[in-house]
């Protein structure tokens, strides 16, 4: 293995979703859904595969796919995109993160992203030969517990080295979703020092109560200097089917797009047609599913309080964020370990999502994008053995 990529080893999802399989413990780790995605949606695909939609579609990815990206974009935020050269299709966000990461970081350059991170992110940069920078998003009594970054903090982590910053909203693992006024922080910060915004937003579907998905590039200045990567799998519940979309101005998606030739190529061509008519016909089930959500995340909120956790109460995404400290436990990785033998459920440590691990030591991340009973059944569980 190459020295750059020593320092990781298998994903923590990947480890907590063999745990559970091992010991057939219920999965509140890896953040899927057991339930499918809308019927149309699975027959676009199949009746595509069998009239042979087969081979490889174009490089960027299939027109009707980027045509209604574009247009759900401008409809949404009011953000409009040349679907020819500002809309590039991918294997997945993640793959969208990495092309972007890679045709914008050079080695050296400084990458500023809130902590915990998503995984990939951290693996991207490695990749790119680029540093990290990590900023800590605490939770804020004031605010019932929510995450948020200290703007002094976030002011600090940037200097003449910074290129990019990533943001992450709706935010995995917090749950947060940030406000119009936090990003516009993040947005007079990359003027000010002409930094390159890469946000990610797969959960911007995903938001609960009140809270809103505000993309980055509707602030001042940010469209022509953001990279937005989102996808098809929390949206539509098909998490297998790896399909997104890095949006933004020619230059920046031109350089994920040289990036990505490389990479994979190009990605799945019937899966493309069938997510395009989805984003346009199947508003109302998305809708739906957002409110599913949110019904679970109060269920498993409870039930997890119930049973002595600490729990922050997340504005989006399929996840919940628990202190562990008042069940008596200091060591989210050891309790998470532990608890698919123990307990038969899986769940994620936070603390591997951190530079500055003392911050999330505590911390353990529980999905709530499962049926009703497989989550009573995990709070049970959990109770039994907490
Ligand atoms: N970003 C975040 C924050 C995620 O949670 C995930 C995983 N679901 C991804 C990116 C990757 O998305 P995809 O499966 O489309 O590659
Ligand atoms: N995004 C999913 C999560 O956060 C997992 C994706 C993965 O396994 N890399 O749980």
């Amino acid at each position: 293995l190459v020295a750059r990529m020593r320092q990781f080893g298998e994903t923590i999802f990947a480890e907590m979703s063999r745990l559970a399989a091992e010991t057939g413990s219920i999965n509140l780790g890896q953040g899927f859904p057991d339930t499918d995605g809308p019927r149309s949606l699975l027959q676009g695909a199949a009746r595509r595969i069998e009239q042979g939609v087969n081979q490889y579609p174009p490089g960027p990815g299939r027109v009707e796919l980027r045509g209604a990206v574009a247009a759900d974009r401008a409809r949404r935020y009011g953000l409009e995109y040349d679907p020819d050269t500002e809309v590039y299709i991918t294997v997945g966000a993640t793959a969208g993160i990495a092309a972007s990461v890679l045709g914008l970081v050079e080695p050296g350059d400084e990458v500023v992203l809130f902590e915990p991170m998503y995984d990939s992110y951290a693996g991207v940069i490695a990749l790119a030969g680029g540093v990290r920078r990590p900023v800590a998003l605490r939770p804020d009594p004031d605010q019932g517990g929510r995450f948020r970054f200290d703007a002094d903090e976030l002011r600090a982590a940037i200097g003449p080295r910074t290129r990019m910053i990533i943001v992450n909203s709706p935010h995995n693992p917090t749950g947060t979703v940030f406000t119009p006024d936090e990003l516009d922080v993040i947005a007079e910060l990359c003027r000010e020092h002409d930094l390159i915004a890469l946000t990610d937003e797969v959960y911007e579907h995903l938001t609960f109560d009140d809270a809103a998905h505000v993309p980055l590039a509707t602030r001042a200045g940010m469209r022509d200097r953001t990279v937005a990567v989102s996808s098809a799998g929390k949206t539509f519940s098909v998490t297998a089917w790896k399909t997104g979309w890095v949006m933004g101005p020619e230059p920046l998606v031109r350089a994920a797009r040289t990036v990505n030739q490389f990479l994979t190529f190009t990605a799945n061509g019937a899966l493309q047609l069938a997510i395009a008519d989805a984003i346009r016909d199947e508003t109302e089930w998305v809708a739906a599913q957002r409110d599913a959500l949110q019904r679970k995340r109060d269920r498993l909120a409870a039930g997890l309080r119930e049973a002595g956790f600490g729990v922050m109460r997340p504005q989006g995404t399929y996840f919940v964020m628990t202190d562990i400290r008042p069940l008596g436990y200091s060591d989210g990785i050891e309790l998470a370990r532990a608890l698919p033998g123990r307990a038969g459920v899986a769940a994620v440590p936070a603390q591997v999502l951190y530079d500055n691990v003392a911050e999330g030591r505590h911390l353990v991340r529980f999905a709530f994008c499962k049926r009703d009973e497989v989550l009573d059944d995990a709070v049970i569980r959990l109770t039994r053995y907490a």
